[in-house]
């Protein structure tokens, strides 16, 4: 493998029913850093059935260049023709980078294209630089590298990948961590059409039919404001306490993975390494002790304020407001607070 014929970071632009969804933003976003750093360009790799109207919104966002792969065997999605468009692009236009998101169908598409172009891939990334690796300086030290960071060990460490040998280094992204840029209204990209064509075959799974599930909660890496709730709480019934400061605040309930494992709220809602990955402007973490796997999936947010009876307690060290006290006496005076300051 000649690594010198590999350039530009590429992204995977992810599309359900012919809406872009919010990965392919912040995958654009992160490709700009990167790429600014390698001084290349970077193209949007867009793959479904009558799509091309999207190509636009990934312009504003970032792309310098999109690769349509348009058919209609793309028109839902399916692992064996949605791998074999994105494999083959790989293999045409030769990215040096290439990121999926970690979003249920990118854990399904990204490891079995990088199987099929021999290359390997880091799952569920939250850093993603350009550095040199090994870190130390030595014969073997390559420049320029994709160094992927990801907890590893069930979160207890966080380990640095790279992949230096192959191409392209391919890497999927947890949702919710990287920032997309500010649209760019009018921004233009290169178009470049490709079609490997698509002969059906045993692989090809036939879709009979696509039921969606209905829910009527919020989600919550779309929130504002979130007031949530760990073991600290107590009860599911006392979850009302919080339910009635968020209704106070406009905000949305989340909760700690114990309240999940209690079985006292849904794991839609539940925050961390193992669940969503928020970034609010007011987070509340309420009866919550901050284990390294809860921060992992709200430190970015813009302000923390917890509440929690004991004052050594790991999440005042990410707090930005810290309320040492019972939170069954703290919390229904914050709100009534709040409803004064309202009226
Ligand atoms: P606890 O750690 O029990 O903390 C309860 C807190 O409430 C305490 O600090 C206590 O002082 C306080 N408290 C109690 N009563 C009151 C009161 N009346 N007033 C005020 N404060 C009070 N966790 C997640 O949250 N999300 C994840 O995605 C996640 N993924 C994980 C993945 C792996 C592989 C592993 C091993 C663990 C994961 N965990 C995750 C679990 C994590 O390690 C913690 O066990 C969990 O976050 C603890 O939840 P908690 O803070 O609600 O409960």
């Amino acid at each position: 493998m000649n690594l010198e014929e590999y350039k530009g970071v590429f992204i995977y632009a992810q599309q359900v029913d012919n809406e872009l969804s919010g990965i392919s933003f912040e995958l654009l976003g992160k490709a700009k850093d990167l790429a600014a750093d390698l001084n290349t360009n970077v193209t949007a790799v867009l793959i479904g059935s009558d799509v091309k109207n999207l190509c636009d919104a990934l312009a504003e966002y970032g792309a310098d260049r999109v690769i349509v792969v348009d058919d209609p065997e793309l028109k839902v999605y399916r692992t064996e023709p949605y791998t074999h468009a994105l494999a083959s692009v790989i293999n045409e236009f030769k990215p040096e980078i290439m990121l999926v998101g970690a979003t249920a169908i990118g854990r399904d598409l990204g490891p079995r294209v990088s199987a099929r172009v021999a290359t390997g891939l880091t799952a569920d990334c939250t850093k993603l630089e350009i550095g040199d690796f090994p870190l130390n300086p030595g014969p073997n030290q390559k420049h320029n590298q994709l160094l992927m960071t990801r907890p590893a060990f069930g979160g207890n460490t966080i380990a640095t990948i790279a992949c230096p040998d192959n191409r392209p280094q391919m890497a999927t992204v947890r949702p919710g961590v990287m920032q997309r840029i500010t649209p760019v209204k009018g921004a233009k990209a290169e178009i470049v059409e490709f079609n490997p064509g698509f002969t059906p075959n045993k692989n090809y799974v036939e879709i009979l039919d696509v039921v969606k599930s209905v829910t009527d909660t919020v989600d919550i890496m779309d929130a504002k404001i979130l007031v949530s709730g760990g073991r600290g709480v107590g009860s599911p019934e006392n979850f009302k306490i919080l339910e009635d400061l968020a209704k106070a605040i406009g905000g949305e309930v989340s909760c700690s993975r114990a309240v999940v494992d209690n079985g006292w709220m849904p794991k839609d809602l539940q925050v961390g390494q193992t669940g969503k990955t928020v970034r609010p402007q007011i987070y509340f973490a309420i009866g919550i002790s901050g284990a390294i796997q809860h921060v992992a999936g709200m430190e970015e947010s813009d302000v923390i304020i917890a509440i929690n009876k004991d004052e050594t307690a790991p999440i005042f060290e990410v707090a930005d407001y810290g309320l040492v006290g019972d939170l069954n006496k703290i919390v229904p005076k914050l709100t009534e607070a709040i409803k004064e300051y309202k009226a």
